[in-house]
Parts: structure tokens; sequence; C-alpha cells
């Protein structure tokens, strides 16, 4: 099956992802900044490409069946959001957070 994998928007990714393929024997196509390929283990192999090229801060994410995107994970702190320790939950102020963690003493009663 055919897949594509978005790079939003980030073409220089995409170009390396292609080489990364193509030396490992993949038959690749791109368009723009996405990546087409005929592979059933994408995601094992999007891995290994983030893991080999040291793209740590990247994330695979499967959008359907066909469509993965690779994409920088940017911290919600860096907008003034705050996040809940407990559910991941984002709020953008302090007492947001507050009334929200009394949501979960509430329901842990
Ligand atoms: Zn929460």
């Amino acid at each position: 099956m055919m897949i594509t994998i978005d790079c939003a928007g980030d073409s220089d990714m995409a170009s390396e992802l292609q080489n990364y393929l193509k030396k490992h024997q993949y038959d690749v196509e791109t368009e723009e900044s996405s990546v087409m390929l005929d592979a059933s283990d994408v995601e094992k192999i999007l891995g290994s490409f983030l893991k080999d090229n040291n793209r740590t801060e990247y994330s695979i994410r499967k959008i359907d069946s066909k469509t993965f995107l690779i994409s920088k994970e940017v911290p919600i702190e860096d907008f003034g959001f705050l996040r809940c320790e407990m559910c991941g939950y984002v709020v953008s102020s302090e007492e947001e957070l507050l009334v929200h963690r009394r949501a979960h003493g509430i329901q842990l009663l």
C-alpha cells in the first residue's frame, strides 16, 4: 500500500528522509514536503530514521491508514501554557489549572 509521509512543510526533512529510504532500498517518490513509499512497516522505518539522524525532537503521528506526519514537538510551555500533571489537560493560566485540578479531587472522592 502506498503511504504518504507528510513532513509538515519541511522540505529539508523530506529530502533527508528520501535519501535515507533510498539508502535502505525503498522505492520513494517525493512531492514538495511529502514522501511517498510502498511499505507496510512505515512506523518502524520512520522511528529508525529519526533515531539514526538524531531527529529526536521530532515525532511521528499516524493521521489515517495511508498518511503519517512527521513534526517537531514544540513544548507548550514555550507558549505560556500549563499542563495538568495528572491528565495532560492544557490550560492558559495558573488559576485555570487550580480550577481544573479540583475536578480530579472530586472524581477521586
Ligand atoms: Zn487534569
